[in-house]
């Protein structure tokens, strides 16, 4: 194929998803049609580094083999029941992830969003249930910068006007505390009214924001002493990613309500879970909540499978290592362009500075030219979350293509 003919390819599907599909994301312009591992490949054949992970749902590495197989496996037996039946890959489920996390019930959901409308409403309830807070005065804390989700329920305590502004009316109940900031989450759980507390281990989608050692668990021990759940959002940060099974593990922590979700498929089918104990779970009553795709068989399989590849393959172990060897390679990096590299295992952000304010934009194209994917958020944070299989000698290819990328902006 000639260099022209190649070029147009990439755009002929670009083009058809821009005619036929909302224009809700500003997608890098590359077009996947395969991926193993680490590695995605283009329709021109063109392979490349994974640094996005699908935002850490392929934590376990794309179309891993022990997850496929499951995956073929359950949909050659049953697929779906709906909740009106009982199924045995759901019991099976059930047992192993409460067994895993060590809570006393699960809830299983599809989407992350629908996680957290779940645990938001199991804390609602509780807050009525056992605390006795007065009907509909409950209250939730959630902080500044927050990502947990697009239904309307959650943007309504949204700190981002793109995601939130042409949405309104919004729900109430909710009030917003800035991030990393034990002092506001002090003088907020003063209110008797306030049922839980919301909050990310690391805000991921703000551009891996990593709050200070000891705010999570200060943070939890506050909740506990004003009897407030502590809820906390592991959709991007948990399962291996950030270098330990939960980001809250770095303290010892153990959420009242923990929210999983992405990774927990191994990128192969939107599956989430809730999980908690008897007193916060066994609020919800038959009917009170349910989705019909949640807990399906085909879901419950693959989660079982993508929960044991992390421990079969130790991934926490590789990631906390790998991070620190990717972070030490990319601070020594020492561009002018960089003026920050920060994250936690590998889940990674590194911060433009330029007086082109698409600088951070520019870089991805030439990281795409250089075989290697990644996206900006908010404007010039970078972030840089590889499938946590990768090696120490891939990561040297990347901090090389990286720092050979960063010339674009000289
Ligand atoms: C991705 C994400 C969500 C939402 O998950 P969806 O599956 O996209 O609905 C919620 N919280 C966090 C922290 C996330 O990273």
């Amino acid at each position: 194929m000639s260099a022209k003919s190649v070029a147009s390819f990439t755009d002929y599907f670009i083009d058809l998803e821009k005619k036929y599909g909302a224009h809700n994301y500003h997608s890098l312009p590359v077009v996947l049609k395969k991926g193993k591992g680490i590695y995605v490949w283009d329709v021109e054949e063109k392979k490349y580094y994974d640094f996005l992970s699908a935002y850490s749902a392929v934590n376990q590495g794309h179309c891993h083999p022990k997850i496929i197989e499951s995956l073929i496996e359950q949909a050659q037996e049953l697929t779906l029941t709906s909740r009106a039946f009982h199924s045995e890959a759901l019991s099976k489920f059930t047992q192993f992830i409460t067994t895993f996390f060590g809570y006393d019930k699960v809830l299983p959901m599809n989407t992350g969003a629908e996680a957290v409308e779940t645990a938001l409403k199991l804390c609602r309830h509780w807050g009525y249930a056992v605390k006795k807070i007065e009907k509909d005065k409950a209250k939730i804390i959630v902080c500044s910068g927050n990502f947990h989700g697009r239904t309307l329920g959650i943007i309504s305590f949204s700190t981002d006007p793109t995601a939130k502004n042409k949405f309104g009316p919004f729900l109430s109940g909710f009030e917003i505390i800035p991030y990393n900031n034990l002092s506001a989450l002090a003088e907020a759980l003063k209110d008797k009214n306030v049922a839980g507390f919301l909050v990310e281990p690391i805000q991921g989608e703000a551009g891996v924001i990593v709050p200070d050692e000891g705010y999570i668990s200060k943070a939890k021990q506050y909740c506990a002493d004003a009897n407030v759940l502590f809820i906390a959002d592991e959709i991007q940060t948990g399962l291996c990613r950030t270098g330990r099974m939960l980001c809250c593990d770095y303290e010892k922590v153990r959420p009242d309500i923990l929210i999983l979700g992405k990774a927990l498929s191994g990128g192969t089918l939107p599956v989430s879970a809730v999980l908690a104990d008897d007193e916060i779970m066994l609020t919800i009553k038959p009917g009170e909540h349910g989705s019909t795709y949640g807990g399906n068989p085909l879901a419950c399989k693959v989660a079982i499978t993508s929960l044991q590849i992390l421990k079969e393959e130790n991934l926490a172990e590789n990631t906390a290592t790998l991070g620190n060897f990717f972070r030490d390679g990319l601070k020594k990096i020492n561009s002018p362009h960089i003026v920050e590299v920060r994250g936690k295992g590998l889940l990674n952000a590194i911060v433009i500075k330029h007086s082109d304010e698409d600088a951070a934009w520019k870089l991805c194209i030439e990281l795409k030219q250089n075989g290697l994917l990644a996206k900006p958020t908010h404007g010039n944070r970078i972030r840089l979350a590889p499938p946590l299989v990768i090696t120490k000698e891939e990561i040297k290819n990347c901090i090389n293509i990286i720092e050979k990328s960063l010339k674009v902006l000289d």
